[in-house]
């Protein structure tokens, strides 16, 4: 079992006494992140860029395989990026969509996911469908065979949604949507890091995530898996000279592994920085980060719901590590600021990142709160307790 205090020994952030509450949004990354990147950049300082990360090529290199073994698939079906978005984007433009095809999403969706389906499916003439949720609030697998045919070539299935503690059935949805010959994207921001996401289990094409949320990682890094058999299938066509090869004068060729997505210039200092937020995580254990999460979570969750004049607001029946609540008669930004001003961080998520969702819900906007590993049962019991001042 991971030990709070020892974790929280060991992450620079958590020395100001404050609480933090915001993994789901950037989280505080442990010391050998912070110093890997820190002593990058004086490295790059000291004797230019591409000397420093001459040096540090093995551990570039063996990046694709901590993640490969986060994520349960091989080293080369492993992509590094800026963002989750940039993966998420780079995969989703490469997938053929033509006039009178469909993509599906679920009520969970991210408008950064959803704004570019929209966008792209106006111009080529395609479609976006909306499948239903299951009364408990997760994807609805019936609901979705019922939509799949020919036309479907993308079911996009978003992991946990940023806005509440839903974790959607991926494996079942994915299984459908595979079987009628349909690509599956997963949006793995806000598991990535706080619950087991393994391509091999979960059997879908693409997973898309970020650093800094609960990888701890730093900013500006993103990573994407992207299953190696799709690959000749997709369209490769925003390479550049490290995703592909001026071959002859006429003639460009891609590469046939997932790092056809990456282009040649990255913050080497941030990509180090992410690949030892994978060797952190690895270290700690999956599966022990994830009850670790639960554990915390669980405790905030409860407590909340025991305030009277508090509610939070969960779906699905397998609970993410973010709690998202309001408090009767004082708006969730001003929840947010108070709680900020007395030293537990959290954030507030609005209807437009998840307009679906919150839209069935009659939610405008949540304060959400996302515990880490490294947040001790005393510190969400001091939490509850400012929540309860702030109520009023
Ligand atoms: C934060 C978030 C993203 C986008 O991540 P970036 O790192 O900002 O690109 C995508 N999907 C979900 C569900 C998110 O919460």
């Amino acid at each position: 079992m991971i030990d709070p205090e020892r974790a929280a020994a060991d992450t620079p952030g958590c020395r100001g006494g404050g609480i933090f509450l915001d993994s789901a949004g950037s989280s505080l990354p442990p010391r050998d992140v912070l110093e890997t990147v820190i002593g990058h950049l004086r490295r790059e300082a000291e004797v230019g860029g591409y000397r420093a990360a001459r040096e540090r090529a093995d551990d570039l290199e063996e990046g694709y395989g901590v993640f490969a073994e986060i994520l349960g698939c091989a080293p080369e079906e492993i992509a590094f990026t800026d963002s989750a978005t940039r993966s998420w984007l780079s995969v989703f433009n490469a997938v053929p969509l033509a006039a009178g095809d469909r993509v599906l999403i679920t009520e969970a969706e991210y408008a950064g996911n959803a704004i570019p389906i929209l966008r792209r499916a106006e111009s080529v003439g395609a479609g976006m469908d909306v499948v239903p949720s299951t009364p408990e609030g997760d994807v609805s697998v019936e609901a979705l065979e019922g939509m799949l045919d020919e036309r479907v070539k993308l079911v996009s299935l978003v992991h946990a949604p940023t806005n509440g503690g839903l974790l959607t059935s991926v494996r079942a949805a994915a299984a459908a949507a595979r079987r009628a010959g349909a690509y599956v994207l997963l949006d793995a921001c806000q598991s990535l890091g706080q619950v087991p996401v393994r391509a091999d289990e979960l059997d879908v094409d693409f997973i898309t995530g970020t650093g800094r949320k609960w990888m701890r990682g730093p900013r500006g890094t993103g990573f994407l898996y992207a299953r190696r058999a799709v690959l000749d299938g997709l369209v490769k066509d925003s390479v550049d000279l490290h995703g592909g090869t001026w071959a002859e004068r006429g003639l460009a060729v891609a590469r046939d592994d997932a790092r056809v997505f990456e282009l040649w210039e990255a913050s080497i200092a941030d990509r180090l920085g992410l690949v030892a937020a994978g060797r952190y995580l690895l270290d700690l254990g999956v599966d022990e980060v994830h009850a670790a999460v639960r554990a915390v979570s669980g405790r905030l969750r409860t407590g909340l719901a025991s305030i009277a004049g508090v509610r939070v607001h969960d779906i699905g029946v397998a609970h993410s590590g973010i709690v998202s609540f309001s408090v009767d008669g004082v708006p969730a930004p001003k929840v947010a600021e108070l709680l900020v001003e007395r030293g537990v961080t959290v954030t507030v998520s609005r209807r437009a990142s998840t307009r679906i969702d919150m839209e069935r819900r009659g939610l405008a906007e949540v304060v959400r709160a996302s515990p880490h590993y490294f947040v001790s049962p005393a510190q969400v019991d001091a939490a509850l307790e400012v929540v309860e001042a702030v109520r009023g």
